[in-house]
């Protein structure tokens, strides 16, 4: 788990470098938002990923989840930081989607770093882009009790 990473242990520089590479892949014929991303996992290896739009526009995947993706088919599981390239003059935070992916995948205090080409970045925390995230830990917190016991209980 990565709960004891801190910023000095992740090499942004490469990161930052794997995201553009990755940007110049993307295909995004319709909106012309290019996007690239890259990721460490905890064991230090580095997966990318861009965005793929679609003809039917809602079958668009962004990078961040394409890069997730890739590194999960490869069996990782936990990811310690990830870098968002794009060439556009206002920093690009990741969609709620791709907030709600991160959350699955990294720890709440994880960072993930926003670039441009200008060279202007802007880091966050997991926990800052969505706060109270739901979280398998959510799914191991519940009590399964139905509204009919909860009922019950309050009447007694
Ligand atoms: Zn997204």
């Amino acid at each position: 788990m990565s709960a004891n990473t801190t910023n000095n242990d992740i090499n942004w520089q490469q990161l930052h470098k794997k995201a553009e590479q990755a940007c110049e892949h993307a295909y995004a014929p319709y909106s012309h938002f290019k996007v690239g991303a890259a990721l460490v996992s905890d064991d230090d290896q580095v997966f990318t990923g861009c965005n793929v739009e679609n003809a039917s526009y809602g079958l668009t995947v962004c990078a961040e989840r394409n890069c997730i993706a890739t590194a999960v088919g490869q069996g990782i599981r936990h990811i310690k930081a990830l870098v968002v390239f794009t060439a556009q003059k206002q920093l690009t935070s990741p969609c709620g989607a791709c907030r709600q992916v991160i959350a699955e995948f990294m720890q709440p205090n994880a960072h993930i770093s926003l670039v441009n080409h200008l060279g202007e970045s802007k880091k966050w925390r997991v926990s800052d882009l969505l706060p109270d995230a739901f979280t398998p830990q959510s799914l191991k917190n519940a009590s399964y009790s139905s509204p009919s016991t909860a009922q019950e209980k309050g009447q007694s």
